[in-house]
């Protein structure tokens, strides 16, 4: 059975919007959407007046070999959370279909099903915040048509082994398509999961441009799958989802020295999360730094609603987690520069004196 059969019927059937820049483009005299003829102020060359290409080929190629998978197995989008939003809206049919996640997770997950109004199966993380794949798997009902699972989680910086990925891609077979969340890969060790898409049509990767290549406000982001799922998820997308300069920040960041400075970047996260990590671990309020393989650490506390408003008034803004499942006592931190670092040691240590 094709992958395809997952997903809602009336979507496989539509017929899809066609832009004109779609039917057609490249002739020398462009006159089929009732574009501009001049080039608007501050557009250096980039040709803003024209409607940008729908998913511009030089960064699909950039994307597909950044992520050791074939240019026609991407679909780029206005951040993963875009991709996250047109995976729901795609396989679940409203008031029918469910996702499962395992909390405490990303929120978007759920956002968006209850946006489409599809159920959310909650299947939480063990103490240890691992992935259980035993109950994961025994929770599923034929509703669930897409499981979402983050690697390393946010926000708990933990790593889902590759070999649950795996059995978990086996066991979904015909029933779900499972959707890898890989925001934060950059900053660990483990291997991505992309290279299995060719063996199970039912795995989907979502990448991201936002963290590891410091490109949060450009809003690019990609989703990794087979054929027919990229195929069926443009049917679905808006027209021209990708602004002109966007796509040229991103192919600069994905350039030679682009990708020298995000690995220097990345390395100095890397030191940065090690040594946070046992400084944080050696404060007297601090219960628990989780371990983490992303550019962030849960740590929690004796008095965690404390500490974040004198983070606060020292100018330091992290995020409280306190309301996610398990994580009633915790903050997220995220890793900054050495000296944004040393600030936070620096408040915590006056907090806890
Ligand atoms: C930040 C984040 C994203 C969203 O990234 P965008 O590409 O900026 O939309 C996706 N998943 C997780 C787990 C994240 O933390």
């Amino acid at each position: 059975m094709s992958v395809l059969e997952l997903a809602r019927a009336e979507i496989r059937a539509m017929q899809p919007y066609s832009s004109a820049r779609m039917e057609a483009g490249g002739g020398k005299i462009m006159l089929n959407a009732n574009e501009s003829a001049w080039a608007p102020p501050g557009d250096h060359g980039l040709g803003c007046n024209r409607y940008p290409d729908p998913q511009p080929q030089a960064l699909l190629e950039a994307l597909a070999s950044l992520y050791g998978v074939r240019s026609s197995q991407v679909l780029v989008g206005r951040g993963s959370d875009e991709a996250i939003d047109l995976l729901v809206r795609a396989f679940c049919r409203a008031g029918e279909d469910a996702i499962a996640i395992q909390p405490p997770t990303f929120g978007m997950y759920a956002v968006c099903a209850r946006i489409q109004n599809a159920a959310v199966v909650e299947v939480p993380l063990s103490p240890s915040f691992t992935l259980d794949v035993d109950a994961l798997l025994a929770a599923l009902t034929p509703a669930v048509k897409l499981v979402f699972v983050c690697t390393p989680n946010n926000p708990t910086g933990q790593l889902v082994a590759h070999d649950d990925v795996v059995r978990l891609a086996q066991a979904l077979a015909g029933r779900a398509l499972l959707v890898v969340d890989e925001a934060y890969n950059e900053f660990s060790d483990a291997i991505s999961v992309a290279g299995l898409i060719d063996r199970h049509d039912n795995l989907a990767v979502l990448r991201t441009l936002s963290k590891a290549w410091a490109l949060a406000g450009v809003r690019i982001g990609s989703l990794l799958a087979n054929e027919e799922v990229i195929g069926l998820l443009r049917r679905i997308m808006p027209p021209y989802p990708l602004p002109l300069p966007c796509v040229d920040l991103a192919l600069q960041a994905l350039s030679e020295p682009g990708q020298a400075k995000a690995r220097e970047h990345i390395q100095v996260v890397r030191q940065q999360r090690q040594r946070m990590a046992a400084a944080l671990a050696a404060l007297p309020g601090v219960r628990q730094v989780l371990p983490s393989h992303a550019n962030f650490l849960a740590v929690r506390f004796d008095d965690a609603a404390a500490v974040y408003q004198r983070l606060l008034s020292a100018g330091i803004v992290v995020r409280d987690v306190r309301r996610y499942a398990q994580l009633g006592d915790a903050l997220r931190i995220t890793i900054g520069t050495p000296e944004e670092n040393d600030g936070v040691l620096t408040a915590l240590q006056d907090v806890f004196a």
